[in-house]
């Protein structure tokens, strides 16, 4: 009895790890980093978006610096701003599913995980005109043992990211760049926010504000940029 006991709580226990620890293992592999071909490059990546004052200026930003990013669009913004997601497509930059709803999966049924992400597709699809995502980020990163196996039936690799700058809690421009300049290391994925996953008007202009000086400081200490691998080994690098 008691070894059940202990074995029923070390399964609880990675359940919650795998649950909890974004990048976790124990639900499926999640792309946290680059890999080793990547040399000095780093990925940077924003979630949540389109949103209709943020977004732009971001474009925009990444257009002068000449850097091509990752966009985990929210297939429910897609649909509202479908002019904003074209945009991010015309501009090269690679685009990736990050859902409809935005709802926390880990304690989802798989019927609602898979139509969850199957909409989030469709949507951004339909935006951008892009046949296909190859790309997946849970939101929060919250799994459940069937996450990482449905966004793989749909081609999508999970992906997670190496540095959050908790640049959604709006510490002010300067400081988000503070901190992704004094985490980002080779390899790295940064994650940021272009929109708020809760709020469709939210305010991510701070991110927007940051953005050109984090680039610049990344390029001054001799990291290049890349879009995510679709598998390993494989890269793209920015014009
Ligand atoms: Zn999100």
């Amino acid at each position: 009895m008691i070894g059940l006991a202990a074995a029923g709580l070390a399964a609880a226990g990675l359940a919650a790890h795998g649950t909890w620890h974004r990048n976790s293992w124990v639900f499926g592999y999640a792309l946290n980093q680059l890999p080793e071909s990547a040399g000095n490059a780093v990925s940077i990546t924003f979630d949540d978006g389109p949103n209709p004052h943020a977004t732009p200026l971001i474009l925009d930003a990444l257009a002068r610096e000449g850097v091509h990013a990752t966009f985990f669009v929210l297939g429910r913004h897609a649909d509202r701003w479908p002019h904003l997601v074209r945009r991010m497509a015309d501009e090269g930059h690679q685009l990736a599913n990050h859902g409809y709803w935005h709802r926390k999966l880990h304690r989802r049924m798989p019927s609602y995980v898979r139509d969850d992400l199957t909409r989030g597709t469709d949507a951004i699809c339909r935006a951008s005109g892009l046949a296909s995502l190859r790309h997946f980020r849970a939101p929060h990163g919250f799994r459940s043992p069937w996450v990482t196996p449905i966004a793989a039936s749909l081609g999508q690799r999970t992906v997670g990211w190496s540095l959050g700058v908790w640049d959604s809690a709006r510490p002010g421009a300067g400081e988000i760049v503070k901190r992704a300049l004094a985490g980002m290391r080779a390899r790295s994925i940064l994650l940021m926010h272009d929109g708020d996953g809760y709020d469709e008007d939210g305010d991510r202009l701070q991110t927007a504000e940051a953005l050109p000086a984090i680039l610049r400081g990344l390029r001054e200490r001799g990291h290049d940029f890349v879009t995510l691998p679709d598998h390993p080994g494989h890269l793209t690098a920015s014009a």
